[in-house]
């Protein structure tokens, strides 16, 4: 088993705040990091040494980016599998780009949850307006069309109520490869992040209970309640199994519905999540910490709870306005990420408050 000792560079695709907060938990263990992203600047900039700009798509680039670091990993899983493939001939690269391949791309994330036996919301695949409308036929005219990639935060996603919805939800995603997917009807959202090391060892967080405003997560809190936990023995199984499946290293987030009939698979990131970030001061070893501590080979620390309970809200847009009223009360920590610019839906920071 490889291992990365503090000292060395690690290398990370994506400079936003995911990449802000996994370089800044690199620092405190004594390694450096080095951003690739096609940006000039961004979130990671401020907390990280180097910065390569770069097109995901420009091999040569991304060559002589993994020349000189020691293991990269990435913050945004939008990127193109080929340009994984490039990193990981010239040297490490964690989660691996198998990994990667499923997560990014809706149908391939729920044909493979399905086939380890996970429960889906109802799904077809989705090439043109007719599929759509023999899709709406099978699966029932409540449901939501995704596009297959590029899809986060509720974006490239059309509600359709009734069969007639079909032209405008199809125009409304700018008539991409989709799936359409029956809705679920469920009672709490939630998602299990789990961490495996190099040596297969697989640790979990708590599982929040998360509340979406608009496709957006608003809050996430621990504990979660009695009808998430109650799910959480199977949802964990299956997270494991597709950790385990995947020769997965680093964090791994699956989102359920907990739903009457048990937890509903939703999506995957093969990555540290929004719905994680009450880790930093809520669990023993955040999210960020052991995603550092798995690429680098190094022993996980502990994701007990630090504290009874914990909630986390995001400061979307205006909020983070409100800087200077949140940390009038003691017990709030303020995370701000560093974007200078609020628009509407843009997540400028969050705040965690512990009850102990
Ligand atoms: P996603 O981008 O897939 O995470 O979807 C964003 C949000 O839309 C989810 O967190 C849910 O609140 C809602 N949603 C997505 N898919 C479904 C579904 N099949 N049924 C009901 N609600 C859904």
């Amino acid at each position: 088993m490889t291992t990365i000792a503090p000292g060395a560079t690690i290398g990370i695709l994506g400079g936003g705040q995911l990449g802000r907060m996994i370089a800044m938990a690199a620092a405190q263990l004594g390694y450096r990091t080095h951003i690739y992203a096609p940006e000039e600047s961004g979130p990671a900039a401020d907390v990280s040494p180097s910065w390569t700009q770069g097109a995901y798509e420009d091999a040569a680039a991304l060559a002589a980016f993994a020349e000189g670091v020691d293991v990269v990993t990435y913050e945004f899983e939008n990127i193109d599998p080929s340009a994984v493939e490039v990193l990981a001939s010239h040297g490490l690269v964690r989660p691996g780009a198998g990994a990667l391949r499923i997560a990014q791309d809706r149908l391939a994330e729920k044909r493979f949850v399905a086939d380890l036996g996970g429960l889906t919301a109802p799904f077809a695949p989705v090439g043109s307006l007719d599929d759509l409308e023999t899709a709406i036929e099978t699966i029932g005219s409540r449901a939501i069309l995704k596009t297959y990639r590029m899809g986060y935060d509720g974006k490239g996603q059309a509600r359709i109520n009734e069969p007639g919805d079909a032209v405008g939800a199809w125009n409304a995603i700018g008539r991409q490869p989709a799936i359409l997917e029956g809705f679920v009807t469920f009672d709490q959202e939630y998602s299990v992040i789990l961490v495996r090391g190099a040596d297969g060892a697989v640790r979990f967080w708590d599982s929040a209970a998360n509340v979406h405003v608009d496709g957006i997560l608003a809050t996430s809190t621990v504990p979660a309640g009695s009808l998430i936990e109650g799910q959480l023995p199977a949802a964990r199984a299956l997270a494991k199994q597709v950790a385990d499946a995947l020769d997965y290293v680093g964090v791994l987030t699956l989102e359920f519905f907990a739903s009457a009939d048990g937890p509903v698979f939703n999506e995957m990131a093969p990555r540290v999540h929004n719905s994680g970030h009450w880790t930093t001061e809520g669990a023993l070893t955040s999210q960020f910490e052991n995603h550092v501590r798995a690429i680098c080979g190094l022993p996980l620390g502990d994701t007990g709870l630090a504290a009874r309970q914990v909630e986390m809200r995001n400061l979307i847009g205006d909020d983070a306005a409100e800087w200077l009223a949140i940390l009038s009360d003691p017990e709030n920590h303020l995370h701000l990420y560093g974007k200078h610019e609020a628009r509407p839906g843009r997540k400028m920071g969050h705040v965690t408050r512990l009850s102990l």
